[in-house]
């Protein structure tokens, strides 16, 4: 077809541009006074400029697929989809690559400016949340890269070991608002997890079977939050709470369909700290949120919520359900965080208590933080092979390296190979191609947030 020939060669052009930018930015020598002056920091730019590099290349044997007309297309699914998927996934990746590169130049970053410094913490926390995840095997080691945003986001990337959490601008001075990291990462774990060993996924189904579909539609940022509240403890409690407890009551007793009702929200948070053998910390946490609910929406505990296709359901059996799911992922997917280690995050000597202080929590935190930041221990990167055939991740505890244009997740690997050498491909093989592990329906695709923090 002539149209898609003729996109072709533009979008050749596209990436070439692109690259050459890159490249003269990030490594020729004319600009090296301009990066001198900025926090130019070899680790994070090095990471992003691998990351184009493997999109460009893995991008293109998708985008071969396309244009070579061997997608074979359906009335439900249309030839014309794939290609169009793939290169909004391309721009949706992009633009998130080059702000996470442009906050650390100038003029916006200036070598000591404190938006470099909270990068480099939050960088660092994003890499301490992975940190559980990669000692119980449940994804590989990944470079963390953080920039700031209007809120708090994840991109799945399939191609590179690249964690790039985006962090809402308040964290530039609220030390509490880099806690939507650990949630972050539970997103980053649900869709990478799955690829490593494929078995996350198919547990997590077990444990919403049989559950009102309504719950099931949350499975994802449910397993988000107690990832979140397992990494950073019972100051995440508070801070969900605090979030929860401030928005209008429309969003409060309703929910999206993708995240569990507000109102019934805060005690998954409850939830963990009892499985986890803090019941008396759990129990203040529930009472206090009885009591401000009462107090700012004037809700009862058994008032009906709207979940779903607008199905009412009394707040304590949806508690209840929340309840249930929260033991089983914890015990089955995430009993190796049970025990989190003391003095980190908010957990400090981790011992239960009758009521909330919350200022002990936030100074346990910062403490944390600073020991974190002390202990200045380098953080994987990712860099390009000198004959350019090969992404490594340095710095990491194995060494891992990905041929150019593949993903190094076997499963994606042999799936492209195979359709590769196929002349016809079906639109059900083709979507889970262009999917690509949750690349192109992953968190970030749904309507706005309404400055929520843990999205
Ligand atoms: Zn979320």
């Amino acid at each position: 077809m002539i149209k898609f020939e003729k996109e072709r060669r533009s979008r050749e052009e596209f990436r070439k541009k692109l690259s050459h930018a890159l490249d003269t930015f990030v490594v020729d020598d004319p600009y090296k006074s301009y990066r001198a002056r900025g926090a130019f920091e070899r680790r994070a730019a090095t990471t992003l400029k691998s990351v184009v590099t493997n999109l460009n290349a893995y991008a293109d044997r998708l985008l071969t697929l396309a244009t070579e007309n061997r997608f074979k297309g359906s009335r439900t699914m249309p030839q014309a989809y794939a290609a169009r998927a793939i290169l909004d996934q391309i721009g949706r990746d992009l633009e998130v690559i080059l702000r996470a590169l442009q906050q650390r130049l100038p003029p916006l970053a200036s070598d000591g400016d404190e938006i470099v410094t909270r990068l480099q913490m939050a960088d660092n926390l994003a890499y301490a949340a992975l940190q559980p995840a990669l000692d119980a095997g449940l994804v590989e080691p990944a470079a963390p890269v953080s920039y700031f945003q209007k809120s708090n986001s994840i991109r799945v990337i399939p191609y590179a070991r690249v964690a790039l959490v985006g962090v809402p601008f308040s964290a530039i001075a609220l030390t509490n608002d880099m806690l939507a990291i650990p949630h972050e990462v539970g997103h980053y774990i649900f869709w990478h997890a799955p690829l490593t060993r494929a078995s996350l996924s198919g547990s997590l189904l077990r444990h919403v079977q049989g559950l009102p579909s309504w719950i099931q539609a949350w499975t994802e940022e449910i397993f988000s939050d107690i990832y979140g509240c397992l990494v950073a403890g019972p100051l995440m409690a508070v801070s969900a709470q605090d979030m929860f407890s401030g928005v209008p009551i429309e969003y409060f007793i309703r929910d999206d369909g993708e995240h569990p009702v507000s109102a019934a929200r805060a005690y998954i948070f409850a939830s963990v700290l009892d499985t986890v053998g803090m019941p008396k910390l759990a129990k203040a946490f529930a009472d206090e949120w009885e009591q401000s609910i009462g107090e700012i929406y004037g809700l009862r505990p058994n008032d009906p919520v709207t979940v779903g296709d607008g199905v009412r359901v009394p707040l304590d059996v949806v508690r209840e359900d929340l309840d249930t799911v929260v033991r089983r992922i914890i015990g089955v997917d995430l009993f190796h965080m049970m025990r989190p280690a003391a003095q980190s995050w908010s957990w400090g000597d981790k011992a239960d208590a009758d009521v909330v202080v919350k200022e002990t929590l936030e100074t346990d935190f910062d403490a944390y933080v600073q020991q974190l930041l002390a202990a200045e221990r380098p953080l994987p990167y990712l860099d390009t092979n000198i004959d350019g055939k090969e992404i490594r991740l340095e710095n990491a505890r194995q060494l891992t390296s990905v041929p150019l244009g593949s993903t190094g997740y076997p499963m994606l690997d042999e799936l492209i190979a195979r359709l590769e050498d196929e002349a016809e491909i079906a639109p059900a093989l083709w979507s889970l191609l262009i999917s690509s592990g949750g690349w192109t329906t992953g968190p970030g695709d749904g309507p706005p947030t309404g400055g929520k923090l843990f999205v």
